[in-house]
């Protein structure tokens, strides 16, 4: 836990999240800032910077999938990409983003009502 990480204290349930997902060593919720419709973030309990440091990278991954399914199951994407960027938040996460019909690399930020997305995080939570 490093005490001035945003991801950690989400973890740690010091502020709030939109939960789509959690097990043992993983965490999931909606990107406050989000740039499609159910824009997810996975990442590890503990505090590694970057994914590649994360030792079990493959149930990372795995965990990423299960999330994945989930989403088609509930949102119907056309397709769903995946970006590990890290350069805001130095806590390890997976860009999840189910999308319909965005093109872009990574499409703009969009405006989502607290209402939505307590919905969307309920919606994709149900499924995983
Ligand atoms: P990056 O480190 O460039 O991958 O960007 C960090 C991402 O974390 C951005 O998309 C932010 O919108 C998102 N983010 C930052 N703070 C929070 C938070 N408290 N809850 C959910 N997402 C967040
Ligand atoms: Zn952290």
């Amino acid at each position: 836990m490093e005490k001035d990480c945003i991801f950690c204290r989400i973890v740690h349930r010091e502020i709030p999240a939109y939960k789509i997902y959690e097990d043992g060593l993983f965490f999931g919720f909606l990107d406050i800032n989000p740039r499609v419709v159910g824009h997810s973030l996975l990442i590890p309990k503990k505090h590694y910077q970057w994914v590649y440091e994360v030792p079990e990278f493959k149930q990372f991954w795995a965990a990423a999938l299960t999330i994945t399914r989930a989403m088609q199951k509930t949102l119907s994407p056309t397709f769903v990409t995946y970006v590990t960027h890290g350069l805001e938040v130095s806590h390890a996460h997976i860009h999840i983003l189910p999308r319909k019909h965005e093109r872009e690399f990574v499409p703009a930020p969009i405006t989502i009502p607290k209402k939505k997305m307590e919905e969307i995080a309920r919606l994709i939570g149900s499924a995983v």
